[in-house]
């Protein structure tokens, strides 16, 4: 017997969590332990692919299912890729992993939706949810190409074993000692082959590979009309139709948030689903989702963009980034291709013409999908606004400005006049007559903004003014240029030509008159300014400064808190 080893502290934690979880949906540890099994026979599947390994076929894969009253376990075996010694253990011993990751981080931040909300069971927790049923875990594992078989055990409390077993076959295998009843809790009840079966078809129904499992089923003694009898007989339990090639219409929103939870590791529903099938040159289904809150990692370097690419249902790769432009990155889903072979591989992506056409077709369906929460939707649409609108502002800046036709009708900034989020379009469609341009100022916030001189006289002229807050929008519009052919314009910059001829004369003949003040200030502030001028700008205040033509102030403030 080896010697035994103490989990990690964080594991440690989690593990605390699920032993002694009051939650009342134990029962999803089980999709926990097939969601993994699914995944391992992925990984293998692909891997034999890689490999040109024709002993593996597809028919063959399988996932098991068995209970023992007598011992009171569950095991539920795979044939997928297996782990190796250092793998269990480091998989295993250590919450490393994306799900219990982010269940942690948002365990950290406490940010739970309301306290109650049963945030176990809103998205995969991962293999230490077993421990949630069972008192004692074993993990019988041996590895693709490997001979050497290894048994990870724990009894959660005091860390964990791993010894050298035989296995005749290549997968792992999972035996759960189910907890004692209690006065609160039935434990029993997973005993039940029926309760499982229950169980697979609410939560693992679409998983594609089949979940096998024996049943006792009653049948018609043969030769008889009423009599039955019981038999024993090996039934497959899961439909094994994806989600995603399932007819949209009966696909209910719970289905689809689930999925994405499970799937994707998010705790919340998603805010957008985004379902659909392409038959043409190239055929395809995307199913793609919108999270409802920014992930906590998304503008770091952490996060990684990408779909899952599937062909013919079977799992290709995980974030294919050339499936989604940079500034739709905040979209989680898959593709399903029945056109693209199954040998690709993630160098072949760039230059797969297919696949060009796909990003294409996802992406311009992501837009007009947006378009439309714009358009019907309003709340809905400012919220993702406020979700990801800086991801979308940069992608109008980025590339020299390449994607603003991608992306212009999308964009909201605030307005002076109507004190909320607008779009573009909507400032064009009240904008005066004579008006020539869409005026903008950039400041820290809206407030601020609004108290400087420069807005008085535009909003005087009663012009709409859009106030930018965030460091990205003034290069977003610089880049743009104009909008429907109206250009964009600082108004805290160079000439605004707002003056009427008379105006214009009655400046003139100001300046004439204080000439000698004008060039006595220039004279004081020579080192400070470029010029000093009468301005038909202002209104209530005294003075203000503008900047010339070219980089303007806030511009200039952002360029020089950049790092280097
Ligand atoms: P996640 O599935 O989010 O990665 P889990 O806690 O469910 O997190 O699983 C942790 C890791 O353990 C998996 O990423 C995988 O590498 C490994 N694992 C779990 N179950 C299996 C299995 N049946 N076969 C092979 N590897 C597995
Ligand atoms: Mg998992």
């Amino acid at each position: 017997m080896s010697r035994k080893k103490q989990f990690k502290a964080e594991s440690k934690r989690l593990l605390d969590l699920m032993i002694n979880s009051i939650y009342t949906h134990k029962e999803i540890f089980l999709r926990e332990l097939i969601s993994n099994a699914s995944d391992a026979i992925d990984k293998l599947y692909y891997q034999a692919l890689q490999n040109g390994d024709h002993s593996i076929s597809r028919d063959d894969l399988k996932i098991e299912l068995a209970v023992n009253k007598d011992d009171r376990t569950i095991t539920l075996t795979d044939n997928g890729i297996g782990m190796s010694k250092e793998e269990l253990e480091e998989n295993l011993g250590t919450i490393a992993r994306s799900g219990s990751l982010a269940f942690k981080e948002n365990m950290d931040a406490k940010e739970q939706p309301d306290d109650d909300v049963d945030i176990i069971g809103q998205f995969g927790v991962g293999f230490y949810s077993a421990f949630m049923v069972a008192h004692k875990v074993q993990v019988f594992s041996r590895k693709y190409n490997e001979d050497a078989a290894y048994c990870w055990a724990s009894d959660a409390s005091d860390g964990y074993t791993i010894d050298e077993v035989e296995m005749p076959e290549r997968g792992t295998k999972i035996v759960l000692y189910l907890k004692e009843n209690t006065d609160d809790e039935n434990y029993d009840e997973y005993l039940e082959s029926y309760e499982l079966e229950r169980l697979i078809k609410k939560y693992s129904d679409y998983i594609r590979y089949p979940i096998r499992m024996e049943m006792e089923v009653s049948v018609k003694k043969e030769g008889s009309e009423d009599e039955y009898e019981t038999k024993k007989e090996i039934r497959t339990l899961n439909s094994m139709v994806p989600l995603w090639k399932r007819n949209k219409k009966d696909i209910t929103t719970e289905e689809y948030n689930e999925f994405y939870k499970n799937k994707f590791n998010d705790f919340a529903d998603p805010q957008k689903v985004i379902h659909t099938s392409v038959e043409g040159a190239v055929s395809f289904q995307a199913l793609l989702f919108i999270p409802s809150k920014t992930p906590f990692n998304f503008y770091s370097q952490d996060y990684e963009k990408g779909l899952q690419l599937y062909s013919r249902s079977v799992f290709i790769m995980d974030k294919a980034s050339e499936l989604i432009p940079e500034y739709f990155r905040f979209v989680r889903g898959l593709v399903d291709s029945q056109d693209l072979s199954l040998n690709i591989s993630r160098e072949m992506l760039q230059h797969d013409r297919q696949l060009k056409v796909i990003a294409s077709r996802v992406e311009k369906k992501i837009k007009s999908e947006l378009l439309n929460m714009l358009k019907n939707d309003r709340e809905e649409y400012e919220k993702f606004w406020n979700n990801f609108g800086l991801q979308l502002k940069y992608g109008v800046y980025n590339d020299y400005g390449m994607h603003k036709e991608v992306l212009q009708d999308l964009l909201m900034f605030y307005s002076s006049s109507e004190q909320k989020l607008v779009t573009l379009d909507e400032y064009v469609s009240r904008m005066k007559e004579g008006q020539e341009a869409i005026y903008f100022i950039s400041g820290e916030n809206i407030d601020k903004i609004d108290k400087l001189p420069q807005c008085e006289l535009v909003k005087d002229k009663g012009y709409e003014i859009l106030y930018l807050t965030d460091n990205v929008d003034e290069f977003a519009l610089q880049v743009m240029m104009n909008y429907q052919e109206k250009p964009f314009k600082n108004i805290n910059q160079g000439d605004l030509n707002l003056e009427s001829e008379e105006e214009k004369k009655e400046i003139e003949s100001k300046a004439e008159e204080n000439k000698g003040l004008l060039e006595d200030l220039k004279d004081v502030l020579k080192d400070k300014v470029n010029d000093v001028k009468i301005s038909s700008r202002l209104k209530t205040h005294p003075v203000c400064l503008t900047s010339d033509e070219g980089m303007s102030f806030e511009m200039e403030k952002v360029l020089s808190n950049m790092p280097d």
